[in-house]
């Protein structure tokens, strides 16, 4: 016959044992789910919007319209981008020369 302590020790040996089994089931579950479903964790194609694997980059699928679709849109989007620098730098030399211009 076991002490009071000892069934406690062993219940809770036990209860841990479990909680650690139950944890790792749920570590496991999302992924397994997510590889049966497809529906957790994706992204979208920028241009279609089919979707697609998190990990793809650039985020399209693998059309060749969208591979051009994006490769037109980027170069858009880096050229505003040059030219939300530009602008400023082209303000500040007008200023610069401004501000020289009277006293040189
Ligand atoms: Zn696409």
């Amino acid at each position: 016959m076991l002490s009071r302590k000892e069934t406690i020790l062993k219940a809770a040996r036990r209860t841990a044992q479990e909680a650690r089994a139950a944890a790792s089931r749920r570590r496991d579950a999302p992924s397994s789910r997510q590889a049966e479903s497809g529906v957790r964790s994706h992204r979208h194609c920028v241009v279609c919007w089919t979707p697609i694997p998190l990990d793809n980059d650039p985020p399209i699928c693998d059309k060749d319209d969208c591979a051009t679709m994006q490769e037109k849109k980027e170069r858009s989007r880096r050229r505003l981008t040059f030219m939300m620098y530009l602008f400023p730098a082209i303000a500040v030399f007008f200023v610069i020369l401004e501000v020289l211009g009277p006293s040189g």
